[in-house]
């Protein structure tokens, strides 16, 4: 298993992360399904040009499930997936895009709705979450991985067996405390208005498995 530290600029948005000074913690779903959706879209994308996949709509959606008694939200899509170099890449270190748009607006403006505007995208789940987990495998490969961090301590990789090509993000919800509650990511009615509220325009099917109902 390799152990490894965050870059410094993504240290830092994570820390703002899990310190969560924002309170539209509840966007994290939206960054994470759209994620999925763009992991989707490159599956798609490809199929045009590569004759050895086809694209079946069928196969492809999104999946969220939430586990009140292990305290965990699981968002799945069968989408491109991730090779261990896409990991690193992708998970250890800032999407550029986000992370610039980031910087602007937080030097111009100030302003208490950053996230709200601008995705900041997957490092969002810590606001959540103690634990993120991705297990995830590309397609085209055979071998899987399992990505994991509780933030603060860097991240760890290690190759993992995978059945289906995709992408598995499981968070660890954080626990109440005297000023905020979580449970609410645990509650599939919750969940569902927010995928109404933030997801609706996502073409592919965003399905609900759950304990509660
Ligand atoms: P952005 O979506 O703006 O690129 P994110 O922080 O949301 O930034 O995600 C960072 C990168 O991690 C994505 O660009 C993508 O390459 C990768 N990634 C995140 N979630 C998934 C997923 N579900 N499937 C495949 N790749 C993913
Ligand atoms: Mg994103």
């Amino acid at each position: 298993m390799e152990k490894k530290q965050f870059q410094a600029e993504s240290k830092r948005l994570l820390e703002m992360m899990i310190n969560s000074i924002y309170t539209q913690k509840e966007i994290f779903l939206r960054e994470l399904i759209s994620n999925a959706s763009d992991a989707i879209d490159k599956i798609y994308y490809k199929a045009l040009t590569d004759s050895s996949l086809t694209f079946d709509q069928d196969s492809y959606f999104i999946k969220v499930t939430p586990d009140r008694e292990a305290r965990t939200l699981t968002i799945r899509d069968t989408g491109i997936g991730m090779t261990q170099e896409e990991l690193e890449n992708n998970l250890g270190v800032i999407a550029k895009s986000g992370s610039l748009a980031f910087k602007k607006e937080h030097e111009a403006k100030d302003g208490h709705d950053l996230i709200g505007q601008f995705g900041v995208g997957f490092y969002s789940a810590f606001m959540v979450a103690d634990v993120v987990t991705v297990i995830t495998r590309a397609v085209g490969h055979e071998q899987g991985y399992k990505w994991e961090s509780t933030g603060t301590e860097g991240y760890t990789i290690e190759p993992w067996d995978v059945a289906e090509t995709g992408t598995e993000i499981t968070l660890k919800i954080k626990d109440n405390t005297e000023d905020e509650t979580y449970d609410e990511y645990l509650e599939t009615y919750r969940l569902k208005a927010l995928i109404k509220k933030y997801s609706d325009f996502i073409r592919y099917p965003i399905k609900m498995d759950g304990t509660d109902g």
